[in-house]
């Protein structure tokens, strides 16, 4: 496994498999890897014969008062965690590397998938999550690129851009990869205490319940957010960013459940954010 810091020796490498005619997969990631991230990765290595895993605390999708600077980190595991996956390269540029001084260009897309939802509650988001995809897709190049369902807003923001700007990149969003109690894994468990974390499984309790009320006949999209509000109000330290229940495809809000919905939600727990989504299939 080769580990590169630099862009221009990261193109090279880059140019180099190209001209052998090598598949290259991609999984972005911002690193303090996790069995979703895991997961991502065994894929790209079934798809593809190179693959490259970036790993970078992007600080331009980080808002004020975010959690850019404790966002965990933790290199020489990541590096053992790769290399026991396969994966051929670890590309961990430093900030300066992709943002030098003076820096000033982003992309953005318009519109309802960035305005809403996680977009409404972390304004620039989506506008660093883009800017910074962009740039890795520049450098390396991909065939394929590996996202998860769990952010599953950013897919679609994703997704569009790709397609708006012709890239040459082909998307694939994998399932949630959850702990045994159905929590989302994710880099930001690691900052729950022994309650919180308790506690953070009632998102995915609420997602559940909701989908079994569906079962069984409910399909007033009110009734089911305050179905879930009810059940997530009862952990104490729990507090309610939004609940949604949305067409998958467009994230608008449906006034009456029926084909196929995405019921989404953002849920602080303690001082830690967390989101989880679920869709449904009704026949
Ligand atoms: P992150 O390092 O949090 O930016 O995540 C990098 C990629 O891993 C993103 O495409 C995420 O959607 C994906 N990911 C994060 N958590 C999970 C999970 N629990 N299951 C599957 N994919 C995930």
């Amino acid at each position: 496994m080769i580990f590169i810091k630099k862009i221009k020796e990261m193109k090279s490498y880059i140019k180099e498999k190209k001209r052998e005619g090598k598949i290259i997969g991609f999984v972005p990631t911002m690193g303090y890897l996790h069995p979703g991230h895991l997961s991502l990765i065994k894929k790209a290595k079934e798809d593809c014969e190179v693959v490259v895993v970036s790993i970078f605390v992007n600080p331009t999708q980080f808002g004020r008062g975010e959690d850019y600077e404790h966002y965990p980190r933790n290199l020489e595991r990541d590096k053992k965690l790769c290399q026991e996956e396969g994966v051929d390269v670890i590309f961990a540029p430093e900030v300066k590397e992709m943002y030098p001084q003076g820096y000033s260009t982003f992309v953005e897309v318009e519109g309802m998938f960035s305005s809403i939802l996680e977009g409404a509650s972390r304004p620039g988001h989506f506008r660093g999550v883009t800017t910074v995809l962009t740039k890795l897709f520049h450098i390396i190049s991909p065939d394929y690129s590996y996202f998860g369902e769990k952010d599953y807003q950013q897919a679609l923001v994703v997704k569009k851009m790709v397609k708006d700007l012709s890239l040459n990149t082909q998307i694939f969003v994998l399932p949630t990869v959850r702990e045994e109690d159905g929590l989302a894994v994710s880099s930001r468990n690691f900052y729950l205490n022994k309650e919180e974390r308790k506690e953070a499984a009632i998102l995915h309790k609420s997602l559940i319940s909701a989908k079994e009320e569906v079962r069984k006949g409910e399909r007033d999209p009110r009734y089911l957010i305050s179905f879930m509000k009810n059940l997530i109000e009862k952990e104490p330290l729990a507090e309610i960013d939004y609940i949604a229940v949305v067409n998958p495809e467009t994230l608008e809000e449906v006034k009456k459940i029926n084909k196929k919905v995405l019921l989404i939600l953002a849920v602080n727990i303690g001082k830690t954010r967390l989101i989880d989504n679920i869709k449904l299939k009704i026949r």
